[in-house]
């Protein structure tokens, strides 16, 4: 290993004393990819510095929240007046107002929308709004969805015949995982049977439109236009999780890039361009079943943050005032084609404009997550250390696709390809990625 990491480990070594596993979410644990997570000191644009100095092109970017890059000037002038005009009012502000304005216009029939503090609470409220509205108790979601640690979404397929889900932590009552139908993606029997069995009593579908959190499953637009008519048969809601896609692919949703429009959507990550933040959006009728018009509770002392809310709008503005998308398509496609130039057969990339998948196998693409090869996981953790060595940082799982900014480059895109081709090639890239 050449690269000096003394001070991440002492950093790491004093918070494994402090913190659970010395982490506060646990993908960062680099549990994946062995070895122990580097310590970051400062950020800006598309670089991250760790505290042995070291630089890396980062291609995490906060795992989706970064679209314009680290610190963007414009977005940290807005966060340094907000912070300066007061951290928190518990009270109503124009910034509010203002983001309120800017979501919505990026989402036609979408009427309302409640701001919160992150994309699990966005998903928590999204379900409470669609049990209460249809006075329902189940939700079905999928195999391989991620819709944060919601106790009803930390569910997983039950073994056998069991349709109701099973809890995929410790601490979850069975009488909440009872609530949860799961079922597998890109699978219309399987939700088809559900229905006709538990339909009546589905108070919500609640889907990735564009699965990210597990691999990017890219889903047939029919299978997802099958999803909207069943649950308009039964009466159930439709919720896209749009908290990754959500004005990360274009001004708006991935909803209406495949011409489905769900009742709910959450959001979260870009909206608040690096800073805490969640949102449901949905029609008039149904988001005012919420207190304090309706009777479903939610509530939050930081709710709709003034610090948040102005790197929110800072970001929403430069995303319309900015060729952000056509960039971040560019810099992608680039990245792509380098790597196929390669010859290199499972250098490969899945991807839809910066939501980029590393799959490193020459087979067919995924569509499930049991669909997805144990090569391309290997390979991935094989030269995860080699691609830090080189001076790019990736999520640290074979499962997490990476996310390219405003920020980047097309020399820096150029340059993971081909360190990516290079490591691959090289018999060390056949040892998982331990150091030393
Ligand atoms: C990140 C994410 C969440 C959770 O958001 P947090 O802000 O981490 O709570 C929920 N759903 C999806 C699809 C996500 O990607």
């Amino acid at each position: 290993m050449s690269i000096e990491l003394s001070k991440s480990r002492q950093l790491f070594d004093r918070a494994v004393t402090l913190i659970p596993g010395g982490v506060n979410s646990p993908v960062r644990a680099f549990k994946h990819v062995g070895g122990t997570p580097l310590f970051i000191e400062s950020a800006t644009g598309s670089r991250i510095t760790d505290a042995d100095g070291n630089m890396f092109v980062d291609f995490c970017q906060s795992w989706g929240p970064l679209i314009l890059g680290h610190a963007h000037p414009q977005v940290v002038d807005a966060v340094v007046e907000a912070a300066k005009g007061g951290l928190s009012y518990g009270a109503s502000h124009r910034r509010e107002v203002e983001l309120a304005e800017l979501i919505l216009s990026g989402f036609k029939g979408f009427e309302r929308v409640r701001l919160m503090s992150s994309g699990t609470e966005a998903v928590m409220t999204a379900l409470r709004i669609a049990r209460g509205v249809t006075g329902r108790e189940l939700v079905m979601k999928f195999e391989g969805g991620y819709h944060g640690h919601v106790d009803g979404m930390l569910v997983k397929a039950g073994s056998g015949l069991a349709t109701f889900g099973t809890a995929s932590s410790a601490g979850i009552p069975e009488d909440v995982a009872r609530t949860t139908l799961v079922a597998s993606l890109d699978d219309e029997e399987a939700v088809e049977s559900l229905f006709k069995q538990y339909g009546e009593r589905v108070a919500a579908v609640i889907i990735e439109p564009l699965p990210a959190n597990n691999g990017l499953l890219i889903q047939r637009p029919d299978f997802i236009a099958f999803l909207r008519k069943i649950t308009r048969k039964f009466g159930s809601l439709l919720i896209f999780d749009e908290v990754i896609s959500g004005f990360r692919l274009g001004f708006g949703g991935y909803g209406q890039t495949i011409g489905i429009e769900p009742d709910l959507i959450t959001l979260g990550k870009v909206i608040g361009g690096g800073m805490p933040i969640g949102a449901v959006i949905g029609r008039a009728d149904t988001m005012e079943a919420l207190s304090p018009l309706g009777a479903v509770y939610q509530a939050g002392t930081l709710s709709g943050n003034p610090v948040s809310l102005a790197a929110g709008i800072a970001t929403l503005r430069l995303l319309k005032s900015e060729p952000v998308y056509q960039k971040v398509e560019s810099l992608g496609r680039h990245f792509e084609e380098n790597l196929k130039k390669s010859g290199v057969p499972y250098a490969r990339t899945l991807r839809v404009g910066s939501i980029v998948w590393l799959y490193l196998d020459d087979g067919p693409f995924p569509r499930r997550h049991d669909t997805i090869s144990e090569r391309a996981v290997e390979r991935f953790k094989g030269i995860y250390w080699e691609l830090l060595e080189d001076g790019y940082y990736l999520p640290p799982s074979a499962y997490e696709v990476l996310f390219i900014s405003f920020a980047h480059s097309l020399e820096e895109v150029e340059g993971l390809a081909e360190s990516i081709v290079r490591n691959l090639r090289s018999a060390r890239s056949d040892r998982t990625g331990k150091i030393e």
